[in-house]
């Protein structure tokens, strides 16, 4: 295939899907085709799907729904737009959605991103092809590694997957059933990646994972490598001088891991850390592997390697059997932590895992009653935390110009957004800035020039 054809890639859910479009582009650069951000002007459209929210396959239908309008519009300009779907709904529901959505030319899953453009060429002669499989090949080592052009536009922020799958089954999740059993790379090709993300001028790297903590690649010496040894390996490239990884288990949290917290300046000082529930009984039902009183207790242990650190989770309310008792016990345990953030959600059953088939599902009325008062304690706790940004001085990394002339925006070592009134030469710099203001979303700030003594980031989430 040649000539300048374009993708549309969109794509749903978390950071590991927005890390795999970028790959699909990348395999299929070779191919001719560039990316555009809109899908009219495409010859090839992907929806790179994601199946941990409610509702996921609908989603995906009614935005196949879409997808098909401006495929007949382009046909009647003589114009042939091909329709893949990726992802996680792509691996759960598999030839349903070819039944369903007649315009979807072909399914890839998640472990056959690499065989794109074989699949596409089947597709371009009139078959339908469905890759979902588990292929025995490394994908990583098949799919290219993004050209320097196509890191530069991607930012100065990027994430590198280290590990896939997982092998928690928590009673509630799709992930082990659609991306399969838990694997990791290797750390030498982790870190070759990370150099030549440095070298297209990236600055910060975010290693991800569906349970990145559990990452356990094969090192140097033949012998595995924690995740807090690979932060190690990954802090001496040069150039990066942020690392962040993201998803983690409670359970994960090992030594060497906590003590990078501690021991990494680079690392920065937040922490994703999923609870899901603060009752042990409702955690027991989830198969969480954990209690209330292990959570708690890696919180302190990684307070202690790091005081600076603020700390995010997920939660599930209204899971099957949950009673308001339960419930208070996660309400209790949010006021104990103190988050900077976090993400919450009604439960809502995932065909085919073990909590869709319990008998004590919860009414939604009652589950939207106590999302609400659960979001409205992680409301209050994230305010106050960014409250007590104002007046204090921090290193923020800047990303991209803002939506106002003259403005730049970068991130906080917390991941909060930054807007400064600052030269755009300052992209890709990390720059002393004092916090002027504050609202819900964003904080303002003044570049700390000439910088002043520096208050030491002394802010606990629950402090
Ligand atoms: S640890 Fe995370 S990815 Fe693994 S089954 Fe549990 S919720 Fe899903």
């Amino acid at each position: 295939m040649s000539g300048a054809r374009k993708v549309y890639i969109k794509s749903f859910g978390c950071q590991m899907n927005v890390y795999d479009s970028h790959r699909m582009a990348d395999t299929l650069a070779p191919e001719g085709f560039a990316e555009t951000a809109t899908p009219e002007d495409a010859d090839l459209v992907i929806l790179n799907t994601c199946h941990i929210r409610e509702k996921a396959a609908e989603k995906v239908y009614s935005e196949l729904g879409r997808v098909r309008l401006i495929k007949q519009a382009a046909a009647r300009d003589g114009r042939q737009v091909m329709v893949a779907v990726a992802g996680c709904v792509a691996q759960a529901e598999g030839a349903e959605i070819m039944r369903r959505a007649p315009s979807v030319d072909l399914l890839v899953g998640p472990q056959s991103y690499h065989r794109l453009p074989a699949l596409l060429a089947r597709a371009q002669r009139g078959e339908r092809p469905i890759d979902t499989e588990f292929p025995i090949e490394d994908k990583f080592d098949a799919l290219p590694a993004p050209s320097r052009a196509a890191t530069r536009r991607r930012g100065v922020s990027a994430f590198v997957t280290v590990q896939e799958g997982c092998d928690k089954f928590c009673t509630f999740c799709v992930v082990p059933y659609t991306r399969g059993a838990e694997t990791s790379r290797p750390v030498a090709k982790i870190v070759a990646e990370a150099e030549r993300l440095a070298d297209a001028g990236v600055r910060e790297i975010t290693l991800i994972g569906q349970n990145v903590n559990a990452y356990h690649g094969e090192g140097p010496d033949g012998r595995a490598f924690t995740l807090g040894q690979l932060l190690h390996r990954i802090a001496e490239v040069p150039g990066i001088a942020r690392l962040r990884y993201t998803t983690s288990h409670p359970g994960d949290m090992e030594e060497s891991l906590i003590a990078a917290h501690r021991e990494l300046p680079a690392l920065m000082p937040y922490l994703h850390l999923p609870v899901q529930s603060g009752s042990d009984r409702i955690l027991a039902a989830m198969n969480r592997r954990h209690t209330r009183a292990d959570y708690l207790d890696v919180i302190a242990r990684v307070r202690a390697a790091q005081p600076a650190i603020a700390f995010s989770s997920d939660f599930i309310v209204g899971f099957p059997g949950e009673t308001e008792e339960d419930f208070r016990a996660t309400l209790s345990l949010v006021d104990g932590v103190g988050y900077a953030g976090a993400f919450s959600f009604k439960y809502s059953a995932r065909p085919g895992t073990p909590a869709a088939e319990m008998t004590d599902q919860i009414p939604d009325e009652i589950k939207t009653e106590r999302l609400a008062r659960l979001q409205h304690a992680i409301d209050r706790q994230q305010a106050a935390f960014n409250a007590r940004c104002r007046g204090r001085s921090y290193d923020i990394l800047f990303e991209k110009t803002g939506r106002h002339p003259g403005q730049i925006v970068g991130r906080s070592p917390y991941l909060q957004a930054v807007q400064v009134m600052a030269d755009a030469t300052l992209i890709g710099e990390i720059e002393t800035v004092t916090i002027t203001e504050v609202s819900a979303n964003s904080l303002f700030g003044t570049l700390a020039r000439p910088a002043p003594a520096r208050v030491p980031l002394l802010m606990q989430a629950g402090g």
